[in-house]
């Protein structure tokens, strides 16, 4: 197969962008991060984009439907949609006699943190000199490698289609493949302008504005802002990071990182929701990171999916946690003080 019959086949497979690597861009590779320590023989990865709908952030924007950005544009794509197109890119590999590695979820078995560093007493080498299982393929540092966009300010993945509202699957193949420029040697828009929007508008947070990591990749220094991964978890799930105990009300999930959680300004909900599609969480809905950045890039005009409407069409809301609930009128309360709503509503009965 060519490099151009491989992208049609991942197209009409459901990918939204395809992009193709030589496994020696992945030199230097931190060892529980190359690809080579998956499949020593590889030759090429396949990065294909699966983007966001818009329309799935519409409802956080709102302040009224999360649900949809975690089912369907996190954990939907990532565990349910995405397997599909990788698996059969893959198998279309495999009939032509090459070994291909589909790679449609996260590495939710990882020996390495968020950080880089060894879980202790999770996983030991089989190997001398070989990684602790499992390896953790870096999906935005793969992207990049296979020439699907730039790696922003924010360390999202921003490519000229979608800016940062995709999720990425792989294929690491032993198929010698042409590849394809890195983005920043296109002649693509500069999309990262280093506006900044995701280090004001993340609600952890998390993104440093002041101390950043530099790599080189490919022979392209990149850098971007320090990520506060633990901050990040913790409002992702729609929490905040309390200094001392929190008890009643304001207790919103257990202690994470040994911290105590309550509700916070980017959650309208009194305990997290539960997971969705196996990771679906979250409830900051990606402010920073993908929702401020997105409209900047809007904004701008450097994007290729463009929208009648611009995206933020109202003040973004908080929560006043401290002040009284006015809740929606006309509503029954369930439970003590008041009739059940599936009493009231047929619907209300259909299975959760
Ligand atoms: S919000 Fe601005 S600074 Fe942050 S990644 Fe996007 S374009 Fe870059
Ligand atoms: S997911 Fe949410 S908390 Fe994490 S970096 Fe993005 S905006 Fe910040």
């Amino acid at each position: 197969m060519t490099s151009a019959e491989i992208k049609k086949l991942a197209r009409s497979l459901g990918a939204d962008a395809v992009g193709i690597g030589n496994i020696e861009r992945w030199e230097g590779a931190p060892l529980q991060m190359d690809p080579r320590q998956i499949m020593p023989e590889a030759r090429s990865v396949v990065a294909m984009a699966f983007r966001v709908m818009r329309g799935s952030l519409r409802g956080v924007e709102e302040g009224t439907f999360f649900s949809n950005y975690s089912a369907m544009g996190y954990g939907g794509i990532t565990y349910l949609y995405m397997p599909m197109t990788v698996i059969n890119l893959s198998k279309a590999i495999e009939d032509e006699g090459c070994e291909a590695v589909p790679m449609g979820h996260q590495s939710d078995w990882r020996a390495i943190d968020g950080i880089g560093r060894l879980r202790r007493d999770y996983s030991r080498p089989v190997r001398p000199g070989q990684a602790a299982p499992d390896v953790m393929i870096q999906l935005r540092i793969a992207s990049f490698l296979c020439g699907l966009g730039e790696i922003g300010y924010s360390k999202m993945l921003l490519t000229p289609q979608f800016g940062p509202r995709q999720r990425v699957g792989i294929v690491i193949t032993d198929m010698e493949l042409e590849p394809d420029p890195l983005y920043p040697d296109t002649d693509g828009p500069k999309l990262c302008d280093r506006c900044m929007a995701c280090v004001r508008e993340c609600p952890a947070g998390a993104i440093s504005r002041t101390q950043t990591v530099r790599v080189n990749l490919a022979g392209h220094w990149l850098e971007w802002g320090e990520i506060d991964c633990d901050a990040c978890d913790i409002a992702f799930r729609g929490g905040l990071a309390a200094d001392g105990p929190v008890t009643g009300a304001a207790e919103y999930n257990p202690p994470m990182y040994g911290k105590s959680i309550t509700q916070a300004p980017w959650t309208p909900f009194h305990k997290k929701p539960r997971n969705l599609y196996n990771t679906g969480q979250a409830v900051c809905g990606a402010r920073g990171c993908t929702r401020a950045c997105m409209i900047n890039l809007e904004g701008r005009g450097v994007l290729e999916n463009r929208f009648r409407q611009p995206f933020r069409r109202r003040p973004p809301w908080q929560v006043d946690w401290s002040q009284p609930v006015a809740l929606p009128e006309g509503v029954p309360m369930a439970g003590r003080g008041g009739p059940a709503s599936s009493a009231t509503h047929p619907d209300a009965k259909e299975a959760d």
